[in-house]
């Protein structure tokens, strides 16, 4: 175990080494949740505020503009990979080094070296993001106290090997479920075979011609597709059920509800006897031409990506809050063995922010 007080003078890669060295696995992040807190707390420009193991520390400046600058302080659970490991590389090896301890030692270089700076901060530190959403802190942030996460734009700083990804593509899984009648099997004309009532919904989703909307520069492309399907009694009986479960992944120009809509329209005349929505997690609008995000890409360079897979950015999404991806780490070596992270990137990171938020 490390030593239990944060010391922010610590530079970037140091500060991700004390930070590895600070186990917080989900679920046990409370030390690690005290250690952010009374550290940030000596910090005369930040009001901090806490929720559960989440703290929120703001500046109070009267700016035009506020940015969030958020991440998680959980880590998959350790694989023999503590203490942290500095090798002659400048490579940085242990749990959490990019998943996503790096991305939370730069939010606290700039919270404690950007007293002044020419945008309102917001920094969340939320815990749980490793397990299951309901978890999530910062899902109990939003709806604890959506005030403290009013902002104009948010970065969140998972890895993303410092390229920007814009957004993120909603999920939405629906059930199709078709009806029919029970028969022997040897007079099939008595009844009504289910699955066979499945066959107009999978050529619709055979011949489906997903879009791929440009929205703010990002190229989306989204899917419609069955990802199971139920049906069957036994061998010798004309089924009366069958359901298709369809997931579709959806750019972040339609809403919950027009996402709903568009499953309904494309199904419309295939007979479902039932549309069941399991599951839904809306998408997260890139906002890259919001006056704040435009300078973001200035000063940090490169062009974005869009985001397809859903991430916490779509959280911010859901509170009207445009939120983009960019952090020190790799994400491929996330939850790995042999999780590590470049030194160099987490100062070019910093460096980054630091310029984006003072010039
Ligand atoms: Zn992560």
């Amino acid at each position: 175990m490390a030593e239990s007080t944060l010391d922010l003078t610590l530079d970037g890669p140091a500060l991700t080494a004390w930070l590895v060295d600070f186990p917080s696995v989900s679920g046990e992040e409370k030390e690690l949740a005290d250690a952010i807190e009374s550290a940030l707390r000596t910090l005369p420009h930040l009001t901090v505020d806490r929720h559960g193991n989440n703290v929120v520390a703001r500046t109070n400046l009267g700016r035009a503009e506020r940015v969030v600058l958020a991440g998680h302080i959980d880590t998959v659970p350790i694989a023999d990979n503590v203490p942290s490991r500095l090798d002659e590389d400048g490579l940085l090896w242990g749990c959490g080094s990019s998943d996503m301890k790096s991305g939370v030692a730069v939010q606290l270089r700039i919270a404690a070296t950007v007293r002044e700076p020419n945008r309102d901060l917001t920094f969340v530190f939320y815990d749980n993001e490793e397990v299951a959403a309901d978890l999530n802190g910062l899902g109990h942030i939003a709806a604890a106290h959506p005030d403290w996460l009013t902002a104009d734009f948010a970065v969140l700083l998972e890895g993303s090997n410092g390229e920007v990804e814009g957004g993120c593509q909603g999920t939405l899984r629906v059930f199709l479920r078709m009806e029919g009648e029970r028969a022997h099997s040897a007079r099939s004309w008595m009844g009504s075979n289910a699955i066979h009532a499945a066959a107009p919904v999978l050529e619709r989703l055979a011949a489906y011609e997903p879009r791929k909307p440009v929205i703010d520069g990002l190229e989306y492309h989204e899917g419609l597709n069955a990802v199971r399907i139920e049906g069957g009694v036994a061998n010798n009986v004309i089924p009366d059920a069958c359901t298709v479960v369809v997931n579709y992944r959806y750019a972040p120009d339609l809403s919950a509800e027009q996402a709903i809509a568009h499953v309904h329209e494309v199904f419309a005349d295939c007979g479902v006897a039932e549309f069941i929505v399991d599951d839904h997690s809306g998408a997260a609008m890139p906002g890259l031409s919001h006056p704040a995000a435009k300078a973001f890409m200035d000063a940090v360079g490169g062009t974005a990506e869009p985001k397809f897979g859903w991430t916490d950015v779509a959280r911010f999404g859901g509170l009207g809050v445009p939120a983009v991806n960019y952090g020190p780490g790799d994400p491929i070596l996330a939850h790995k063995r042999n999780e590590h992270v470049k030194v160099e990137r987490i100062t070019h990171c910093e460096d980054r922010l630091r310029s984006w938020l003072t010039t």
